[in-house]
């Protein structure tokens, strides 16, 4: 058994963490953890996530927030002896993947726990949407945000996508500052699909200069947009637990009341 800690900079986590590296006997392994504990807020769980996708993760959670951690500081105890002894249940999430082609035609692939997001922040992308091969509708606009259910409270509930429970299987594509004309016409409105859908966005125009790509908290900055597919992967996250709040619960918890 091996576990190492990513820790959120700030004074809290870093002695919770200091706490729990001295109560808890197994290997400190960054290379290869069977475990990882993030301490921290859902960005904290997000880089844990990055750094080591095929690990189990404790989400230990010491912000306001914390929409994905299922223990809190009084369970430091709990998760010592958990890591010790080689012992907790596991939940699997849902994970999204992306391919995607810039403009001279170099492909890159990523694995999203929130969303994907496409945007160009100083010129308006234009974009032709495709959903499970068919053609959907002529996008032209800011970009779009294709989210998972957990990642539904994320990014894609501040662009009034729906919050999505996460027994449903699904992927939602959200509209950012969608242009509507003759010219341009989009749905207007969160399209939440059936896992088996491809969302493709197709572009040849040499306006889509300067886009963002983004995975969660990374960043791919592209000289210009060619295409991108986005689809649920067969790889889960594997996520840590002992007593697991529902999900009202943790949407109360985090959205609805102080400290809940
Ligand atoms: P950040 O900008 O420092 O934090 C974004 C906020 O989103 C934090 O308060 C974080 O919670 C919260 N968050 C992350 N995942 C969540 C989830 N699944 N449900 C509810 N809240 C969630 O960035 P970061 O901490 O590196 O996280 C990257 C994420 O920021 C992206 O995946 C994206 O979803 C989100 N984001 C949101 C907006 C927006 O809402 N306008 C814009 C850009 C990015 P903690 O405080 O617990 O860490």
């Amino acid at each position: 058994m091996s576990y190492c800690i990513i820790t959120r900079d700030d004074i809290k986590s870093k002695s919770i963490t200091k706490e729990l590296k001295s109560k808890i006997k197994a290997k400190y392994d960054e290379e290869n953890p069977k475990c990882v504990i993030a301490v921290g807020g859902d960005g904290t769980l997000l880089r844990a996530f990055h750094l080591y996708p095929n690990s189990i993760i404790f989400g230990l959670h010491t912000g306001h927030l914390g929409f994905y951690s299922n223990y809190f500081v009084s369970d430091i105890d709990t998760i010592a002896k958990a890591i010790n002894e080689d012992s907790y249940n596991i939940e699997e999430i849902d994970l999204i993947e992306v391919d995607f082609i810039d403009g001279y035609g170099n492909h890159y692939h990523d694995k999203a726990l929130n969303e994907v997001t496409i945007v160009g922040p100083t010129r308006t992308l234009r974009i032709d949407v495709y959903i499970g091969n068919n053609f959907f509708e002529h996008f032209r606009g800011t970009g779009f945000c294709i989210s998972t259910p957990t990642g539904s409270t994320a990014y894609n509930k501040s662009l009034n996508g729906s919050v999505v429970d996460p027994s449903l299987k699904c992927i939602q594509l959200t509209e950012i500052a969608a242009i509507n004309s003759n010219a341009y016409r989009t749905i207007s409105s969160p399209m939440v699909l059936g896992i088996d859908k491809i969302i493709e966005l197709k572009s040849d125009d040499t306006h889509n200069t300067n886009a963002f790509v983004t995975v969660d908290d990374k960043p791919y900055s592209l000289d210009t947009f060619r295409e991108m597919k986005v689809y649920t992967s067969k790889s889960k996250l594997k996520m840590a637990y002992h007593n697991r709040q529902d999900f009202l619960s943790r949407i109360s918890r985090t959205f609805l009341n102080d400290n809940k």
